[in-house]
Parts: C-alpha cells; structure tokens; sequence
C-alpha cells in the first residue's frame, strides 16, 4: 500500500473531535452493534482480515493498543486486561485509526510501524493524546464503545474475535 504524501484536503480542516464525529456518521451503524460487527464492518470496509490479540511485550508499557497494517491482512495488539471495558476500548482505539484511515495519511508523526524492532515501536500507539491523529481515535472509539454499550447489557461474542 502506497502512502499519500500530499494533503489534498488542508484547505478543510476539522477538529479531531469533528473528523471523528462525521466518520462515525459516515458508518451508519445498525441501531444494534457489537465489537464484532464493527471489525466486520472494518473489514469489509477496508477489504482485509482483522486478527486480535494480547501482546505480553504491551503490558507495563505506556502503550496499550497497536495496530500492524500489514499487505494482506491486519493485527491488533492489545494489554493483557482483565476489564472488558478496557479491552474494548483499546480494540475499538486501533479500529478507529484503521477506519479514519490513518495508514493511509502521511504526517511527520505517522510513520508506520517497525515490525522487526526489538519492542514494539509505532506511532499507532495509544501513549501519544497531544497528537491529532491519536485525539479523532480516540473519540471515535468513545463513540464506538458507547454504541456498544447502549446496544447490549453484555459484551456478548468478544470472545469470539480471538484466535
Ligand atoms: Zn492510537
């Protein structure tokens, strides 16, 4: 996948907040959601496989969530978490950047990610809030957990996304 050097759309600039609301719009979700409806939707959308899994290297890192774009396919990382809700929060986090297509928007603090570093080393990572990008992920996973969460009592099937 190629990155887009050019920023085409500078003259129209929204805040994080905004691009995160307009692309959650732009899903037009079902009145019914679950994590696992929305990586469907990912997939769909973006036309790969999406697998989710811990990352023991995560754990007592300011990084909690990493996304690998790789040519075929896609990999979430995320902290061993015993709260559901947080895992949630890290998993619908990096499906954000997949669905604001971050990968595909070059910036001087994206620059992908190393995949044969020694750690884990990527400016997908959730440590980073001062910047744009990680502010509209981070909103619209907050839009995305809150649809979750408002749609069912029990975080049914997550389960089912791992492996
Ligand atoms: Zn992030």
């Amino acid at each position: 996948m190629k990155k887009r050097t050019d920023d085409s759309d500078s003259g129209n600039r929204l805040s994080p907040r905004e691009r995160a609301a307009a692309a959650f719009s732009a899903l037009a979700l079902p009145t019914r959601v679950s994590i696992l409806s929305i990586v469907s939707l990912v997939e769909a959308s973006r036309n790969t496989h999406i697998s989710i899994t811990t990352s023991p290297l995560l754990n007592g890192t300011e990084i909690c969530g990493l996304w690998l774009p790789r040519e075929n396919d896609d990999l979430i990382f995320h902290a061993e978490t015993d709260s559901e809700h947080h895992r949630q929060q890290i998993v619908c986090h990096e499906l954000s950047h997949m669905i604001l297509r971050h990968d595909e928007v070059a910036g001087p603090t994206l620059h992908g990610v190393l995949l044969e570093a020694d750690g884990p080393v990527s400016a997908f990572g959730r440590s980073d809030f001062r910047d744009e990008f990680e502010l509209a992920a981070e909103a619209l996973a907050d839009l995305l957990t809150s649809a979750i969460r408002t749609s069912t009592k029990e975080p049914e099937g997550f389960e089912g996304v791992f492996g």
